[in-house]
């Protein structure tokens, strides 16, 4: 039986009375790579930060390994091991991509003193694995600042994935990028859920396609539905809430 790295069970989340989630449950195998699609004000978002601990559930429950989060605070969710990617990348534009990476790796150190001291040699290990994971050997040693939107976007993959989370959450990576990084993209979040269980949220549904092997549908706070990319594509539920009823 696979374990189970998140279960979500009926879980509502009501901004004044407004059910941003409603009745929400929604489940995920450790090792999973995962894509959630829906339109605008699906509650996508909603979802994530009530995963991360952004907001609390109204009801319901949201678990982690085995474990409820409830009143957990963002930054104890984040030590338990679920790491978030906003949208827009949050590196040192004046340092290097490496330098970025050292400092976070560094971080995660100082937290933990004993329990985690690698030896300066497996630390710069760790940021060149990094470095070449993400695809920037070759402008490790530039200012980050110089990069293009989807260099940066990859930084900031790495330096989550430096932090050892267990589940990374997605949100949007490739808006704004270009096909070649979109498909760059693709392949660095599919050799990452070799290691770590992933949730994407994305709205490219050439991107899904390529990336997805189980997609969930979200529609006003619920699952529409779940299936493979072609399943949900052909699902009459799923081709009404994105291209409308046709006219009458
Ligand atoms: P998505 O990411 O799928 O576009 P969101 O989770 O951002 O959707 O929003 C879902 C719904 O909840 C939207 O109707 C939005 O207006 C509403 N909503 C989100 N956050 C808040 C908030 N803090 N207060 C009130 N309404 C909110
Ligand atoms: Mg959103």
């Amino acid at each position: 039986m696979n374990q189970k790295v998140l279960e979500i069970e009926n879980l509502t989340v009501s901004f004044d009375g407004f059910k941003a989630i409603n009745n929400l449950t929604f489940s995920m195998d450790a090792g999973e790579l995962r894509v959630i699609i829906g339109p605008n004000g699906a509650g996508k978002t909603t979802f994530l930060d009530s995963i991360t601990g952004k907001v609390q559930p109204t009801e319901g429950r949201v678990i982690f390994k085995g474990r409820n989060l409830r009143k957990l605070s963002e930054y104890q969710i984040a030590r338990l091991g679920i790491g978030r990617k906003f949208q827009t990348p949050r590196v040192y534009l004046n340092l290097t991509p490496r330098e970025n990476l050292e400092l976070t790796c560094n971080r995660d150190k100082n937290v933990f003193p004993t329990l985690f001291k690698p030896s300066p040699a497996a630390e710069k290990r760790t940021v060149a694995g990094l470095l070449e994971t993400i695809g920037l050997i070759a402008k490790a040693d530039i200012p980050a600042g110089l990069l293009s939107h989807g260099e940066k976007q990859w930084l900031e993959i790495g330096m989550l994935v430096a932090q050892s989370p267990d589940l990374l959450l997605v949100d949007e990576p490739v808006a704004g990028l270009t096909d070649e990084e979109t498909t760059q993209t693709g392949d660095l979040l599919i050799s990452l859920a070799e290691s770590h269980s992933v949730l994407v949220i994305e709205h490219d549904m050439e991107f899904v396609r390529q990336i997805a092997q189980k997609v969930t549908v979200l529609h006003q706070g619920s699952v529409l539905c779940e299936g493979t990319m072609d399943e949900v594509q052909n699902d009459d539920r799923v081709i009404e809430v994105y291209l409308g009823k046709p006219e009458e």
